[in-house]
């Protein structure tokens, strides 16, 4: 693997918050209609080549692969989902000031277990990264990375600058909160925040009518 690969891909799991951005591919997510984003393991590739975590060779190597197995694709897509359903629970918990379920620590921490023997250390440009080598076969490398990120995020000191989406149409999309002084509430102003504005600006207009 090329020097720029793995160094994308150790940006991508310590520095982006991958776990919080595959967290955010279901839209709508804390309404009773979530909008999914991963419909099938190809979606699921193209995210992970999207955030550095596969190179286009690997990306086209696991298409493939899914293409003569499209049972165990299928299967690892709906871990995939059950994965980011997981996450999102713990870190939703977090930003409402609740510790997460048990048994979604318990998953996240199996998840982790299986990702464990594939992470490497190599020499890095100064120093050393994180790498991984996928198994023959395997077509579920990304989901080690995003478990991994969601255990560094839970043990970091970015834990306490997550947040969520305050729209009160269930957005719930899950962000880090970079303000000064955490006082970010809506996942883009452009959306969520314009809507709560405008609608606060309405109701006051609407009562002094009354
Ligand atoms: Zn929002």
């Amino acid at each position: 693997m090329s020097e720029i690969g793995k160094y994308a891909r150790t940006l991508a799991i310590q520095e982006g918050w991958l776990c919080l951005d595959f967290a955010n591919t279901a839209e709508w997510h804390a309404s009773d209609q979530p909008s999914e984003q991963l419909e099938s393991y190809t979606e699921l590739v193209e995210w992970a080549q999207g955030r550095g975590l596969l190179r286009p060779d690997e990306a086209e190597g696991l298409l493939r692969l899914a293409g003569q197995r499209a049972e165990q694709a299928t299967a690892v897509l709906g871990k995939a989902i059950d994965l980011r359903e997981t996450i999102y629970r713990i870190f939703s918990a977090h930003a409402q000031g609740q510790p997460g379920a048990p048994a979604d620590l318990d998953e996240l921490n199996r998840s982790l277990a299986a990702g464990a023997e594939h992470f490497r250390i190599v020499p890095g440009q100064t120093g050393y990264v994180w790498d991984w080598q996928a198994a023959e076969g395997a077509l579920d490398p990304m989901l080690w990375a995003v478990a991994r990120s969601a255990a560094e995020l839970l043990t970091s000191e970015d834990l306490a600058r997550v947040g969520q989406c305050a729209d009160d149409r269930g957005c719930g999309w899950l962000f880090l909160d970079s303000s000064r002084n955490h006082s970010r509430r809506w996942c883009f102003m452009e959306n969520c925040g314009n809507r709560a504005k405008a609608r606060s600006h309405y109701e006051r207009k609407h009562k002094e009518f009354e």
